[in-house]
């Protein structure tokens, strides 16, 4: 197993934009998954937002999202996924477990709030009542 600390290009910018404590956290958290940590999304625009917020109301495609105020367009939230072999990997619950862990563990050392999307009420069960966003973490209200 062989943990690799460093965050590739593609991560890099798409970190850009987002607020420097939860940078802080990720680039910590990155450190301790036993896989290369890869940003899928960071700051998004108010536009891009209320285009995935059409999907699967006014336009084709599945519901992604349930509100057009997203942490992510003031960049407060982050997108995380286990990158491997040069692709995202999507398929295992448990990678996403891992990053959350890794994540809770660098936010509480560095004293930042956190709030992870497959665990909106931080009871620590992960997805007890289908909440589906698991590669979603954002900060905490201040
Ligand atoms: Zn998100």
């Amino acid at each position: 197993m062989t943990a690799t600390p460093r965050l590739d290009p593609t991560s890099e910018m798409r970190l850009v934009g987002v607020s420097p404590l939860l940078v802080d956290v990720v680039r910590r958290a990155a450190e301790r998954v036993p896989f290369q940590l890869f940003v899928v999304e960071g700051l998004r625009t108010a536009a891009r937002q209320a285009q995935l917020y059409a999907q699967g109301r006014t336009a084709p495609g599945k519901v992604v999202t349930w509100t057009l105020a997203s942490k992510h367009i003031d960049g407060r939230a982050v997108d995380l996924a286990p990158l491997r072999n040069g692709g995202v990997d999507w398929s295992d619950p448990k990678d996403f477990d891992a990053i959350a862990r890794a994540m809770f563990d660098a936010a509480s050392e560095l004293a930042v709030r956190i709030r992870w999307g497959a665990d909106w009420d931080a009871d620590g069960k992960p997805r007890e009542r289908g909440e589906g966003d698991s590669p979603h973490f954002e900060l905490g209200s201040p």
